[in-house]
């Protein structure tokens, strides 16, 4: 690495610094580099933005922080670019964000350049680059407190132990938290603790939905009062008594990107999947076969969990690559051109491996997503429509974040959609990957606001 590799970025610079990029355009300057070099280093100004956390380095260096009030620095980045990077300060926390056994397995595009010698180590690449791609340095831990709560009339202890909740939430083979490590390819690792029961003074009997809340609140409290800190976890479970006690309620809910999820059935662990992965983000895995952009049936999508997908399954590709789940490349690639593309397995696919297991197309309803299943592994349970060739899955449509089955092919068969003006057709498939052929780029009718 070069000084400039290391502290300059002509685009970032001009960016950050739209006097300069006048400047540059009107001649007064060849380049950035000779502003920055000349005036913008001693003037503090940012010329990259990949790794150097201003906050953090005053914070970690307070003899910076005075030299900055009194004067002697422009900046916590002019300090670190002439001094502090020779000193080795940390110009920020992201040692403590990288396990690099992990980042090299998860990003074998690092892996390849750090073996050709294009970097010293994958920290390298994490801190000059990865961490501003958005790329992952270590799995997700994220910690669930699972409370039994009994009502008056009707009781979650009556239906199980706090054992039988710890072994199908966190220690079984298949554990909600081990469909999640499973559907994540180990970047999601869920921890926690199960807890109670705790009797709330309230009645099933002529209970209306929104009673959850105050049920949850009620949980809360006596989570808190004997001692349980809630703040240290992100997921609040509150396992209750089923349907047949608890008539107002459906089998689970979750809030999307929230951290509560009320489970009425917990030996079905699909529920429980689903109103984590609501937790998280995700919306229903539902179908149109028409793709007309209306989801026939909401849960209608049975390769997924967040639809009607079997115990033990995985999620769909459009789920896989909107939660970045797989190798960050080349594991969901967009395509920009027509070709022949190979797509892996993902129900025998391993983080590390070469090929794609999701194709991304730009659409006129958003994105579509290729991807292959098998019936292996955690899908072994997957209906044959699935395993055939290759699915394509749509976001948007009405229901703005569901996405949606449309179809899955058979050898030589087609998907287009005339409106983008692009053809999708399977060439073959094996048991390890599938291989089509994507026709009709540049896409027509696309809206400009759209980006990868
Ligand atoms: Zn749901």
């Amino acid at each position: 690495m070069t000084f400039l590799d290391s502290f300059y970025d002509e685009a970032t610079y001009l960016a950050n610094n739209p006097d300069v990029a006048v400047a540059v355009r009107d001649g007064a300057f060849p380049s950035g580099l000779e502003h920055f070099l000349g005036f913008g280093l001693a003037e503090g100004r940012e010329s990259t933005r990949a790794f150097f956390h201003k906050g953090f380095y005053r914070n970690e260096n307070p003899d910076v922080k005075a030299a900055i009030q009194n004067g002697a620095f422009q900046s916590g980045w002019q300090h670190y670019v002439l001094h502090g990077a020779d000193e080795g300060r940390a110009p920020n926390n992201l040692a403590d964000r990288l396990e690099e056994e992990f980042y090299l397995t998860t990003n074998p595009d690092v892996a390849d350049a750090v073996a050709a010698g294009g970097f010293d180590s994958a920290f390298q690449h994490f801190f000059h680059h990865g961490f501003a791609e958005g790329r992952r340095g270590m799995p997700e831990v994220r910690h669930i407190l699972v409370m039994m709560v009994d009502l008056i009339d009707a009781k979650a202890s009556s239906l199980y132990t706090l054992e039988q909740l710890d072994e199908i939430t966190f220690t079984d083979s298949r554990s909600v938290a081990e469909i999640f490590r499973r559907a994540s390819f180990g970047n999601l690792i869920f921890r926690g603790d199960v807890v109670g029961p705790f009797a709330i003074n309230s009645r099933a009997e002529d209970c209306v939905l929104n009673d959850i809340h105050e049920w949850a609140r009620l949980a809360d409290v006596q989570a808190t009062a004997s001692g349980i800190d809630l703040s240290s976890y992100q997921h609040r479970m509150y396992v209750l008594a089923d349907q047949t006690l608890i008539r107002c309620v459906p089998r689970g809910l979750g809030s999307i990107s929230g951290e509560r999820t009320w489970i009425f059935d917990a030996n079905d662990r699909r529920i429980t999947c689903q109103e984590l992965g609501h937790n998280l983000g995700m919306h229903h895995a539902g179908v149109d076969p028409n793709n007309d952009g209306v989801i026939d049936a909401v849960y209608g999508d049975m390769s997924d969990f967040m639809g009607g997908g079997s115990v033990g399954g995985m999620v769909n590709g459009a789920h896989v690559a909107d939660m970045k789940w797989y190798n960050t490349w080349p594991g969901t690639r967009p395509i920009f051109s027509s070709g022949t593309y190979d797509i892996a397995a993902m129900s025998i696919a391993e983080p590390g491996d070469r090929l794609p297991i999701v194709l991304k197309i730009q659409g006129p309803l958003r994105w579509y997503y290729l991807s292959y299943r098998q019936r292996r592994n955690f899908d072994s349970h997957l209906p044959s429509k699935y395993t055939k060739g290759v699915s394509v899955h749509r976001t948007g449509g009405y229901r703005d974040s569901d996405t949606a089955w449309i179809k899955t092919l058979a050898d030589g068969e087609t998907f287009q959609d005339p409106v983008a003006g692009v053809t999708v057709t399977q060439l073959n498939h094996s048991a390890e990957l599938v291989t089509v052929r994507v026709t009709g780029f540049p896409l027509k009718h696309l809206r400009t606001e759209w980006r990868v």
